[in-house]
């Protein structure tokens, strides 16, 4: 491969993926590189996946703007990149008469912010809207244009889009430091060699900081991790079709009730300091808090229908707290984008795009791509196929045909689609984001062998090499009735 590019993105969650798809419009060679085997591991992929309606960031400030345009811009994405998106609105609910003056503060905000359709809704209509609401409830916000997305997804179809218009990813590859020549930057060197470039763009979340000081800017700047975890229910025990947020707080929007765009109920997040920045573990009182403030706006949750639990930590800054995105001001070719806690999955759009106005403010010219194609056809999901579909995909490719998780119903076909798609998948794990196997009642014990098989068959490597998210993770040792030596 060239070592030299225009652009050079350090990172690909959401925020890298959108902005390499962006890049992607014009005339010009970008070079993605990410640390991980995947694209957004954390915490592009482990998040509440609400697209925020706007009305909670303080007005005026880069969240509120980004929150905003995001939230309009991914009405237009998420259909252009075949991303799962539910338009469900979303509920702040008011429990007990104490809450309701908050309600009407974040209504005004909303105002302040632009968002378009809020209300303040009374105690009957939500009582109407969601029966399970606990029934001390006094009254809500409802903001119409907020909706669930399958984070994953999204991180994915935007890098598959990226590379279909042109872009190339490195896997596996970290950032260690900048080429200079004087005070501009000329390139990265990583663990797989120097790369050159006119421009770097730092959209690496929680080790922005750490970026950035590595071109010797933004020294005061740092991310202070937060982690947030949270309980996903079975499907078929225990279902909601709303967003339900509790009256944020000091510490942020507290304890949420949603459904997710695949149908289960997730409740979370809670709000801890953590030391590690890749420390996802849950914790025995995490859960138990998130357990209590979701039980604050539907009584009736039972925990013991949950089938899983999981962390993401948030990238927070310290000082203001708010977005940074701007050129750095001491060397010449980097543009930084710290500090993209939440609301940073809806903003991520408007932070894409904002990120190539201030290369065009530079003076970097950059000519529109004829070729250019923003339409990405996803890969078919068999579980959610009429009878007449699945048989005609049958017919069309048997492997379609051979379910390999029983639970969510995924195919052979699925897997091979994932494993041979623009952006592969090379463990289990990126397949499992991919199709969702794995992610039912019984949590991959059946399809895990099967799913090693194919890897190591369609990947040509031994089984032994098949592992669940890259190097140290491998699956499986040896054969049962081998003979070690
Ligand atoms: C608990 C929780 C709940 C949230 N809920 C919401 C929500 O409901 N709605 C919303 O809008 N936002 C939400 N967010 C925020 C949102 O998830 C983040 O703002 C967003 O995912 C940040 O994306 P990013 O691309 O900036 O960072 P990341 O996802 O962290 O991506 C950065 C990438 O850079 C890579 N990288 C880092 N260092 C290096 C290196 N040295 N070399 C190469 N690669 C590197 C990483 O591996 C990673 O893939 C939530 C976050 C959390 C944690």
């Amino acid at each position: 491969m060239n070592n030299k590019f225009d652009f050079i993105i350090i990172g690909s969650g959401i925020v890298g993926s959108l902005v390499a798809r962006e890049l992607s419009r014009y005339e010009c060679s970008v070079l993605v590189i990410e640390k991980e085997i995947d694209v957004g591991m954390c915490p592009s992929s482990a998040n509440s996946a609400i697209i925020h309606a706007g009305y909670d960031p303080k007005p005026g400030t880069l969240k509120a703007k980004m929150n905003a345009e995001g939230n309009r811009l991914w009405h237009e994405f998420a259909p252009e990149l075949g991303v799962q998106f539910k338009e469900t609105g979303s509920y702040v609910v008011a429990v007990g008469p104490d809450e309701l003056p908050a309600i009407n503060l974040l209504y005004e905000q909303g105002v302040k912010n632009s968002i378009p359709g809020i209300a303040v809704i009374g105690r009957e209509e939500m009582l109407k809207r969601e029966p399970l609401i606990n029934p001390m409830v006094s009254g809500a916000l409802w903001s119409p244009s907020a909706a669930v997305i399958d984070p994953f997804g999204a991180v994915l179809a935007a890098a598959e889009n990226a590379v279909v218009n042109g872009v190339k990813y490195l896997f596996e590859t970290r950032f260690l430091g900048f080429i200079f020549n004087g005070t501009r930057i000329t390139g990265i060197t990583t663990s797989k060699g120097d790369f050159f470039c006119d421009w770097a763009i730092n959209s690496a979340g929680l080790f922005s900081d750490e970026v950035a000081h590595k071109a010797g800017v933004k020294e005061g700047f740092q991310i202070i991790p937060r982690k947030g975890s949270y309980i996903i229910f079975d499907a078929a025990k225990f279902s909601i079709n709303n967003v339900l947020f509790q009256v944020p707080s000091a510490l942020g929007k507290g304890v949420l009730v949603s459904t997710t765009t695949h149908g289960n109920v997730m409740i979370g997040p809670d709000s801890q300091l953590s030391e590690n920045k890749e420390d996802s573990s849950t914790t025995r009182e995490g859960l138990l808090s998130i357990e209590a403030g979701a039980k604050k706006l539907v009584p009736s949750i039972d925990v013991r229908n949950s089938i899983v639990t999981y962390s993401g930590i948030r990238a927070t800054g310290n000082g203001d707290k708010d977005f940074i995105i701007e050129t750095a001001k001491e060397v010449q070719g980097l543009i930084n984008l710290l500090g993209i806690d939440s609301p940073g999955f809806v903003s991520a759009p408007a932070i894409a795009k904002r990120a190539v106005e201030l290369l065009k403010e530079a003076g970097v010219k950059l000519k529109d791509k004829e070729t250019f194609n923003p339409i990405r056809k996803p890969f078919p999901h068999f579980h959610l196929m009429s009878h007449k579909e699945k048989a005609e995909l049958i017919n069309k490719n048997p492997a379609y045909g051979r379910i390999i998780c029983r639970c969510e119903e995924v195919t052979e076909g699925e897997i091979l689609d994932a494993i041979h798609s623009p952006i592969p998948a090379r463990t289990y794990d990126s397949i499992k984001r991919r199709t969702w196997l794995g992610t039912g009642r019984c949590q991959g014990a059946f399809d895990y062998p099967r799913v090693i098989q194919i890897l190591a068959r369609e990947l040509k490597i031994p089984e032994t090499e098949v592992t669940k998210k890259g190097k140290g993770s491998e699956l499986v040792f040896r054969r049962t009735k081998e003979i070690i030596a």
